[in-house]
């Protein structure tokens, strides 16, 4: 924490450079660990891990079921696991539900399917509105939901991590997991949108 409030408080990167300094200066940063979790975050950390695990359940009611059940096991079959994953819950829309998440201590989300949360996620303004105005954030960022659409914030946990289970749209009969997956976006799994059928998205006959 920073008291003296004359001072202007160091950037992030300036803060994290800092950090990591002393760390390493103390032998406390085992070898290769840094580039090790960097790599991770970058190339497996992905919401495209999320948006499979999404266009699974839209086609197999099987899977559907277990990812409301026990969302850990149902990622767990993609092999999307490992740290902030361990408590997954799904949350699943309807088309007169709307779930958004938030964490309102920091900024908490599912990694393995989500990736890390957008710049805005961590925003002292997202986290304090969203719970108290959500519907009014909710059209600012572009999802203008009709009045009998009830909206549900769930404020994660010190366990658990969420994830959105968007209702299927319609036009998107007959597409393939791979199409649907094309249309859930991270926003869609934080739940501050609802996935979009573009004309450009349909696939070709
Ligand atoms: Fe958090």
């Amino acid at each position: 924490m920073n008291n003296d409030s004359s001072k202007p408080a160091a950037s992030a990167s300036d803060r994290a450079f800092a950090l990591n300094q002393a760390l390493e200066e103390r032998g406390l940063i085992p070898e290769g660990y840094v580039e090790t979790f960097t790599e991770v975050m970058e190339n497996d950390f992905d919401p495209a891990n999320g948006a499979r695990v999404v266009a699974r359940a839209w086609v197999d009611p099987e899977f559907h079921a277990l990812l409301l059940r026990d969302g850990t096991a149902a990622c767990d079959l993609f092999g999307y696991t490992g740290v902030q994953g361990e408590y997954i819950v799904a949350l699943e829309n309807t088309p007169t539900l709307q779930n958004v998440i938030v964490c309102t201590l920091c900024s908490c989300t599912a990694w393995p399917v989500l990736g890390l949360p957008p710049d805005w996620y961590k925003s002292f303004e997202y986290r304090a509105r969203v719970v108290r105005e959500s519907r009014t954030v909710l059209r600012e960022m572009g999802l203008d939901l009709p009045p009998e659409v009830e909206i549900r914030v769930w404020d994660t946990t010190a366990e658990t991590r969420y994830m959105v289970l968007p209702f299927r749209p319609a036009g998107t009969e007959g597409w393939t997991e791979e199409q649907l997956a094309s249309i859930v976006t991270k926003d869609v799994l934080i739940g501050i949108a609802r996935p979009e059928v573009q004309p450009s998205s349909q696939p070709p006959r």
